[in-house]
């Protein structure tokens, strides 16, 4: 019989109103189960129970270790770890880093409390349990499943506050439904990086957004925290207004690594322009993300500083994704 191992870590799924305090993440993953397959063997442990936006680096590194150990494990077909959906993104893309392992990892939540009437987590549960089960996601990698809907973890962010089908961004590679997994293509995966130590729990990297008249001041005042890293959030295909290149060169002459990430949801950073545009931040030092949003750019550098890896190899690893040209799937809120 398939086994699947689910990890609970919290988020709306698990959650209940507490009196006049809004809802609270407090339900034991156990008690989540009742619309899973009684086909597959399901084993369950709670690793945390809280909202994902309280999560440190410490617990993201926490919940991508048990994931590791549990998927080393050979009794194990398949992983399901339910999480919040606020930083699903951050973790899903954590652990598809430094999975080295063949069974498939498989993320999942809800937007609506396990109190409501019309909670969408039993389904989306029930879906993940399917995905985690069936013998064609070996080799998939983390992934996010939520709404029937399959994506790799690379690239996907969480799109809507509150809609039913929140993710979008990462490669579509299935749809579930109803007990049935409709496979649509096979991810494609980057080199397998080492598990994150305690280092990365304290290493710092911060995410400056650009907008009209923000302040590239800011970047020194990173700089004067100690901060490791910096992720810019630029406008448009990666840029940044007066101020910013020199504020790079101060950065990277102090020693803190810089990359050259878009506040755009869809498609890659490509420097185009100069004037202080991205051609100009990136002969400055900056190093381009490609695809991946700034989010998940922040964690591959905290993971790759945490490790000691330095420049220039830091921009070895951002250049799979610099290379990546195409944005990975179409808008799904397109009119929203
Ligand atoms: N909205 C979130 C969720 O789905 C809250 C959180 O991230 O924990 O769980």
């Amino acid at each position: 019989m398939t086994t699947v191992k689910i990890l609970g870590t919290g988020g709306t799924i698990a959650s209940r109103a507490v009196d006049g305090h809004g809802a609270v993440a407090s339900e034991p993953v156990e008690n989540l189960l009742d619309g899973v397959d009684p086909e597959v063997t399901v084993r369950s442990r709670d690793v945390m129970t809280t909202g994902s936006y309280r999560l440190t680096l410490r617990d993201i590194r926490l919940i991508a270790e048990s994931v590791l150990d549990e998927a080393a494990r050979p009794e194990h077909d398949g992983i399901v770890v339910t999480h919040g959906t606020d930083t699903m993104e951050e973790t899903a893309f954590l652990v598809d880093l430094v999975l080295a392992e063949r069974v498939p990892v498989v993320f999942t939540g809800a937007q609506r409390s396990a109190d409501a009437t019309d909670t969408d987590g039993p389904r989306n549960l029930a879906d993940a349990v399917h995905t985690a089960a069936d013998p064609r996601t070996q080799n998939w990698g983390a992934v996010i499943c939520f709404d029937g809907e399959i994506r790799a973890a690379t690239q996907t962010a969480k799109m809507h506050t509150l809609a039913s089908a929140p993710f979008a961004g990462g490669a579509l590679l299935g749809r579930v439904h109803s007990g049935r997994l409709s496979p649509v293509a096979d991810p494609v995966r980057r080199a397998t990086l080492g598990r994150p130590s305690a280092e990365f729990d304290t290493t710092r990297v911060d995410i400056v957004p650009i907008y009209p008249g923000s302040d590239p001041e800011l970047l020194d005042l990173l700089v004067e925290r100690s901060t490791q890293g910096i992720v810019l959030a630029g406008t448009g295909s990666g840029n940044a207004g007066a101020g910013y290149v020199e504020a790079v060169q101060r950065a990277r002459a102090a020693g803190v690594v810089v990359a050259l990430s878009t506040r755009v949801p869809y498609g890659p950073v490509v420097p185009i322009y100069g004037n202080g545009g991205g051609v100009d931040l990136v002969a400055a030092g900056a190093i381009p993300t490609g695809a991946l949003h700034p989010f998940q750019a922040r964690m591959l550098m905290a993971l790759l500083l945490s490790h000691g890896v330095r420049e220039p190899d830091v921009a070895a690893a951002f250049a799979a994704d610099a290379t990546d040209l195409k944005p990975s799937c179409t808008p799904q809120h397109p009119s929203e």
